[in-house]
């Protein structure tokens, strides 16, 4: 099915519909920021609008407008399906897979009903009746910006719409760091100010509001936990389920640690391997041509971009590094090459 472009959409959009926008699982300031713009920005335009996520967010994204009617589709499987069935078209945010969705993308894929997919990563799957796909921008909310300017929408970017907007481009571009922050990117982020977004409150809010605990264990993780592999020019982490206990760990606690691991002199592959639940979940990240998206699909079921990805493993956290370590040689020369 060749998905068609999401500027088609503008006739359908031009009376009230019923519509439902979804994210990926583990929703960060990207997927709830982009999500929770477009919701705004239909509803004030007269849809009825419901976000769904599959689990539960960090609450340092709580403040955002629109956050209390988010449905969290782990907690109300039934009250998500409920909605899903009688919408008219399914938004799907910052993912290309329905598998990023786990049971919600089951659900999803049964349904009758089309879907538009808005998206930045690489290789997507063919679900989606129409699509805005770009790798190379900096995030989805990016993209949303660019999809209200094609429904003739700018000027009613309100300033809680801005807020969510600048909010996603702000965590997926590390602060305007990362390489795909271009020009375009700031010409978006200087809209966003002018219709309103707080750049400054929306800085604070989301880095501002760690927890004593979060901080004693970025403080521990780097103290204690922190693996470096000169050889290999890779660093990496690893926390275990009774580590995170220790520390009263809350969603979103580790968030940016493995990018502490990369800003070490001369490493290009950094990973945060942690154990929560029962399940071994594994960050990448790297620098220059080190792909960890191929090497996230390749060993950890999983994906991401080239320079940040993620993935998950069965068995025990201590197989789980061990693998990650026996892989390692494999990868010597295409480490020390970038
Ligand atoms: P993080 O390490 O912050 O969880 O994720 C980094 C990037 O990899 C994000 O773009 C995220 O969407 C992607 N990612 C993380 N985990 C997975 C996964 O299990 N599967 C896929 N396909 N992508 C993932
Ligand atoms: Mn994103």
């Amino acid at each position: 099915m060749k998905a068609k472009p999401t500027s088609s959409l503008r006739k359908f959009l031009s009376i009230p519909r019923k519509l439902v926008i979804v994210t990926h699982w583990s929703p960060d300031g990207d997927a709830i920021g982009s999500s929770l713009g477009l919701g705004n920005f239909l509803k004030n335009a007269g849809h009825a609008v419901k976000v769904i996520v599959p689990n539960d967010y960090p609450s340092f994204l709580y403040w955002m407008r629109g956050h209390s009617q988010v449905i969290n589709a782990d907690a109300e499987p039934a009250k998500a399906s409920r909605f899903l069935s009688k919408a008219e078209l399914i938004f799907c945010l910052d993912f290309n897979d329905l598998k990023r969705l786990n049971e919600l993308g089951d659900v999803i894929a049964a349904l009758d009903i089309p879907k538009v997919m808005i998206d930045h990563h690489p290789e997507p799957t063919a679900f989606a009746a129409y699509a805005k796909h770009v790798v190379k921008v900096s995030s989805t909310a990016e993209l949303v910006y660019e999809f209200i300017r094609e429904l003739k929408g700018e000027k009613r970017i309100d300033r809680h719409i801005a807020d969510c907007l600048y909010t996603g481009i702000m965590t997926d571009t590390g602060g305007f760091r990362f390489p795909a922050t271009s020009g375009r990117t700031h010409r978006i982020v200087a809209n966003l100010i002018d219709a309103g977004a707080k750049n400054a409150d929306v800085y604070s809010r989301v880095y501002e509001d760690n927890s004593e605990n979060r901080l004693r264990l970025l403080g521990y993780a780097l103290q204690e936990k922190l693996v470096v592999l000169p050889e290999f020019r890779t660093a990496y982490f690893t926390l275990n389920q009774s580590e995170h206990a220790r520390f009263n760990y809350r969603k979103g606690d580790t968030e940016g640690l493995v990018n502490y691991a990369l800003t070490i002199r001369g490493i290009v592959f950094a990973a945060f391997i942690s154990e929560r639940e029962g399940q071994v979940k594994c960050s990448f990240r790297s620098k220059g041509k080190f792909d960890v998206n191929e090497f996230a699909r390749a060993h950890f079921k999983g994906g991401g971009h080239r320079n940040a990805a993620g993935g998950q493993s069965d068995g025990s956290i201590e197989n789980v590094v061990k693998k990650f370590k026996d892989l390692l040689p494999q990868y010597k020369d295409k480490l020390n090459k970038v």
